[in-house]
């Protein structure tokens, strides 16, 4: 019950936080497009895949209902979605695919700066307002704290304190300008959230599982890829052993030969973790010289 029977749908934020990276990430596992900003769909150029481009709101219910094939979501808008359906009977059924690397944030509750407030419990009795009443619900649940109402509003929440309708907020944080700058100050984290790849129940076709197949280790790679530095340098080769010990999350070295010396070799390692300032001086201490930390573009086992 798909858009399209023969080519792969996925879902996308159209213009906000997720936009640019899911559309890039898209990009770097090899999948072309033709953007047009007004249009909703997108197809791919490179591939039979569609693009459907809506408001971060609508993806977890298009996946859940068998519209699209797969959705990139924010865990917060997807667990919110989730638990209100199963509030109301509707399906609430999905594939978690794969964690992203981007769209990290927090859902916090806040409070204006002069309230008083010690833990959990001084909220009871007390309004908040959120875009997320059902995860706030369920959390205040779980911690024992009774008697809380919850104001709905979709936008603007940092300044219902202020605006007389609630006493606190529950909203995504991610640096607190925003709440530094409307008084406020984080409290309690409830949630923490980064984009999410899921699927919509049901099997996919057969070309659509073999595009799945062929999307998922690129994704991998792309991901791993990110994480990882291809680290280069020149060591003393009576220092070598130390030298790789302090070579982070390092898999087994390349070590090779120089031409104009017997005493020092240059040695390469892919690196899954940072290369920290700290670390290179250390090297260098050793002796070591040339040090060099290149990105990675793409990856396969
Ligand atoms: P839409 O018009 O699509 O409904 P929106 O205004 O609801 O957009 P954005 O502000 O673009 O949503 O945020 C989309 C998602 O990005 C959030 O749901 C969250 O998962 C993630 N995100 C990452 N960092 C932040 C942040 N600092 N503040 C809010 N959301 C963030
Ligand atoms: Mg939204």
């Amino acid at each position: 019950s798909s858009l399209s029977s023969s080519r792969l749908t996925i879902a996308i934020q159209k213009s906000g936080r997720l936009s640019r990276e899911s559309i890039d990430l898209l990009k770097a596992c090899g999948f072309k497009f033709s953007l047009h900003e007004s249009r909703l769909l997108a197809h791919s150029t490179s591939h039979p895949v569609d693009l459907l481009r809506v408001r971060d709101d609508d993806i977890p219910g298009l996946v859940m209902d068998g519209v699209v094939d797969l959705g990139l979501v924010g865990e917060n808008v997807l667990e919110e979605a989730r638990l209100e359906r199963l509030a109301t009977d509707f399906p609430a059924v999905f594939t978690k695919l794969r964690n992203l690397d981007f769209g990290q944030c927090r859902l916090s509750i806040a409070v204006p700066k002069e309230a008083s407030y010690d833990t959990l419990q001084s909220l009871e009795g007390k309004r908040i307002a959120t875009t997320y009443p059902h995860l706030l619900q369920r959390y205040l649940k779980n911690a024992g704290v009774k008697n809380v109402s919850t104001a709905m509003l979709t936008g603007s929440v940092e300044v219902a304190p202020r605006a007389g309708l609630a006493d606190a907020i529950c909203d995504l944080v991610s640096t607190g300008a925003t709440l530094e700058a409307n008084g406020l100050v984080e409290k309690d984290v409830i949630f923490r959230s980064q984009a999410q790849l899921i699927q919509r129940p049901g099997e996919l076709s057969s070309e659509k599982q073999a595009l799945l197949d062929q999307l998922l280790p690129r994704l991998d790679g792309v991901q791993l890829a990110r994480e990882s530095k291809y680290i280069m340098l020149h060591a003393p080769k009576a220092m070598l052993e130390r030298v790789v010990d302090l070579l982070p999350g390092a898999e087994q070295p390349t070590i090779l030969p120089l031409s104009h010396t017997d005493e020092t070799v240059a040695v390469h390692v892919v690196s899954t973790e940072k290369l920290f300032w700290e670390t290179m001086e250390e090297l260098k201490a050793l002796g070591c010289s040339s040090i060099l930390v290149l990105p990675i573009e793409k990856m396969m086992g």
